[in-house]
Parts: C-alpha cells; structure tokens; sequence
C-alpha cells in the first residue's frame, strides 16, 4: 500500500514537473516574441536607434544606419546589380539576408496568430 501512495506522488511531482518546465517554455516563446520589434532599436543587429527611423524608408523593420545600407545593398544584389559594393557580399551574405528576412516574416505571421495571441493573454504581468 505505501508502494501504490509512493507511485502516486511521484506521477504527481513529475506532473507538475511537466506542467512548470511548459510554463518557463510558453513564457520564453512569449517573452522572445512580445518584445521583437521596437521602433528604437534596430531589428537587425538589437542597438539602440539614435534618430527616429525615417518614416519614408522602404525597410521593413526597423534598421540602424549601417544595416539599413547593408538590408539596401542585399536588395539592390536581388534586383540584380551585380556590382560587388563591399567584400563580404559573398553568395553567403545574402542567403543570411534572405533567411533573416524569411525568419522575421514567419515571427510576424506567427505574432498574428490566435495561439500567440492566447499565449500572451495567459503571460500578461
Ligand atoms: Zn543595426
């Protein structure tokens, strides 16, 4: 009988094992994503924005001087400007620029999604 009460608590302490480890997970993927996207800082490379982002830029996000010229610089590369501006621009420098630009538009979908929006209903302080 004390080996049957044992068993139980044990599933009931790993349960709620299970229960906190999801708790500390939902609340880092809302944590993460909640604050992904500020006006004042660069989404590229996360320093502080001195000037206010220029409201005509073409940019999608947020960009600090140097990496709206490097996200200018991929583009004109993708528009087919084949003039090498900088020596980095390597085949490799642009996929980073391609798969950046593809993981902030899946975070941007995935923000607008209901289960986001549900899981920062349930992680709101
Ligand atoms: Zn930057």
């Amino acid at each position: 009988m004390a080996e049957v009460i044992d068993l139980k608590r044990r599933a009931g302490a790993q349960r709620k094992e299970r229960q906190a480890l999801a708790q500390r997970r939902a609340g880092a993927v809302a944590a993460a994503l909640s604050c992904g996207l500020c006006p004042r800082r660069c989404a590229h490379c996360g320093l502080a924005i001195e000037d206010p982002p220029i409201a005509s830029s073409p940019a999608p996000y947020p960009f600090c001087g140097p990496c709206l010229e490097e996200y200018q610089a991929y583009c004109r590369r993708e528009q087919g400007d084949a003039s090498v501006e900088a020596f980095w621009h390597s085949p490799q420098w642009a996929e980073m620029w391609r798969a950046w630009l593809a993981h902030m538009r899946a975070s941007d979908h995935f923000r607008r999604s209901p289960e986001f929006l549900r899981l920062m209903d349930a992680h709101q302080d």
